[in-house]
């Protein structure tokens, strides 16, 4: 078996590794580390959960630390490009974690955050520069740090950096960088625009390719509650006070959602608090701070705001709100079942949400097993409330669905429902394992050479664009397909029960 000795990783490293208690790299490390520490150019397919960060973070380390010279004045040695603020101080935190026994420097340059320490964190020379592109990019107009000396830069969750409109940016920091340099770019999804960007500004790169969430998803409970839209609120809770909750990340489209959601489940006397985009930045990491340490167990999050996001211990994800791009409650209910732990993933479907549903449904390859707490007799379908999302479709067609099981009921509007919480119970996990017990499968291939399976994975990820001008992830994502095609055929036992179930009921 490989270990990070094995990898040729230097002494302090290892210390620090096993002061983490980690001793076998994660197939994403072990493809990776190899390639970085060559030098070569490297396309990394993986997600948050994988061990990715340590993949590129500890040969950033042991090469740095390998030079023995200090960076020039307002110059970094490295750069690492993310897309959100969380998860560049995460990095940062996986820096100083593994490089905690070496003289490794490291400083983040973020939106939000006050440009004065930023500049004076450059000013004498960075070895590793985390940053978020828009952020950088002022830093380098107004003459804070020059890129003529960055010998290696790791664009870190591409897709999502293309997602969030930053690919013109990108472009410019890589033409700033010296040709002669080492890019790493890690993507959960591999859309064309970043199999475009790989081409255009890498060479020769090994590519490698991991199946992050196919053994995590086996290990989620998953259930599904529908729910009109006038009681879902007080459903929220009703879950909430149901579940023995470790720790749980509550997802909300909007971040007026978020707060309002966070304030009601206070109000029901539930500890929790909002994360999002219109938080300071010293908000969010306080707010994060006290998930973290279990201070606040609930933490309510727009999709922007959580991604990245790595907390050990999340026992729930609760979709709040279902996501109108269906690759997105992927990387959701992702967030659980981490470090080969367990989790529950719960969705609240209302009547404007039943067509996302059955994006959801088409692209995981089952449907979600009803939960005890879904409304048997619903309202027909309606159409969401976002202009934009789903014009025209969905709307109008005079249908009604009904949770599974019911088909005698005839539709009608209800009056919000009081407390319920205590009459359900959860019903028990029925948790498919892969027949090969795999966690993931790593592949370490040319880029030409196409890992083997991607070819024949099933269902293929499609494009889902629906909510305004957000840009689709996964388009033709290798990994994700292959994902797919691991939880369609794992979970076919329990899209079975999930049927039998509602109809008992
Ligand atoms: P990441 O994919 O980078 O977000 O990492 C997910 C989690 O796995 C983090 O909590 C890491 O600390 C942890 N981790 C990273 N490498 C290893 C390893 N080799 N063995 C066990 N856990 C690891």
């Amino acid at each position: 078996m490989t270990t990070f000795k094995s990898l040729g990783l230097a002494e302090p490293i290892l210390r620090a590794l096993s002061g983490e208690g980690y001793t076998n790299p994660t197939p994403i490390q072990a493809g990776v580390i190899p390639a970085m520490l060559e030098g070569k150019d490297l396309v990394g397919i993986a997600q948050t959960g994988t061990g990715k960060t340590a993949a590129f973070v500890l040969p950033l380390l042991q090469r740095i630390q390998a030079l023995n010279k200090r960076p020039w004045p307002k110059n970094c040695r490295a750069l690492v490009l993310a897309p959100t603020r969380e998860l560049a101080a995460q990095i940062e935190d996986g820096i100083r974690t593994y490089g905690q026994y070496l003289k490794t420097t490291s400083a983040v340059v973020v939106g939000g955050a006050k440009p004065g320490p930023q500049i004076r964190a450059m000013a004498r020379g960075v070895d590793i520069l985390v940053a978020t592109p828009g952020r950088l990019e002022d830093h380098m107009q107004a003459g804070a740090i020059r890129l003529d000396e960055t010998t290696t830069v790791v664009l870190d969750e591409a897709d999502q950096m293309l997602d969030l409109g930053f690919m013109p940016a990108i472009r410019r920091i890589l033409a700033a960088l010296p040709k002669d340099r080492q890019t790493a770019l890690l993507s959960a999804t591999m859309p064309k625009q970043i199999r475009a960007l790989a081409q255009e500004f890498l060479r020769n790169p090994v590519e490698v390719a991991v199946a992050p969430q196919s053994k995590p998803i086996d290990r989620i409970e998953q259930t599904l509650i529908h729910v009109e839209k006038a009681n879902k609120r007080q459903m929220l809770v009703d879950v909430m006070k149901r579940e023995k909750i470790d720790r749980a990340v509550v997802f909300t489209r909007t971040k007026h959602g978020a707060n309002k959601l966070a304030q009601l489940l206070v109000n029901n006397g539930l500890k929790a608090d909002a994360i999002h985009g219109n938080k300071s930045q010293n908000q969010r990491v306080r707010t994060l701070d006290d998930f973290k340490a279990g201070r606040t167990p609930i933490l309510v999050a727009t999709d922007i705001a959580a991604r990245g996001i790595d907390v050990e211990g999340v026992s729930h994800v609760v979709n709040f709100d279902l996501p109108n791009v269906s690759e997105v409650f992927v990387h959701r209910i992702g967030r659980t079942a981490r470090a080969g732990k367990s989790g529950i993933a719960i969705s609240i479907c209302d009547e404007t949400e039943r067509e996302f549903l059955r994006d959801i449904e088409k692209l995981i390859g089952f449907k979600l097993k009803l939960d005890p707490l879904s409304e048997t007799d619903l309202v027909p379908e309606q159409a969401p409330e976002k202009p934009g999302s789903r014009n025209g479709r969905g709307n109008g067609r005079g249908r009604t669905r009904r949770a599974e099981g019911n088909g005698s009921k005839k539709p009608g509007t209800r009056k919000p429902r009081p407390n319920r919480a205590k009459k359900a119970k959860r019903p028990q996990q029925e948790a498919a394992q892969n027949a090969d017990g795999q966690n993931t499968t790593a592949q370490n291939t040319s880029r030409t050479a196409r890992p083997a399976n991607r070819q024949t994975a099933k269902p293929k990820a499609r494009k889902h664009r629906k909510g305004g001008n957000k840009p689709s992830v996964g388009a033709d994502d290798a990994g994700l397909s292959r994902m797919l095609g691991n939880i369609t055929r794992s979970q076919k036992p329990s899209q079975r029960s999930a049927r039998q179930t509602a109809g008992q009921r």
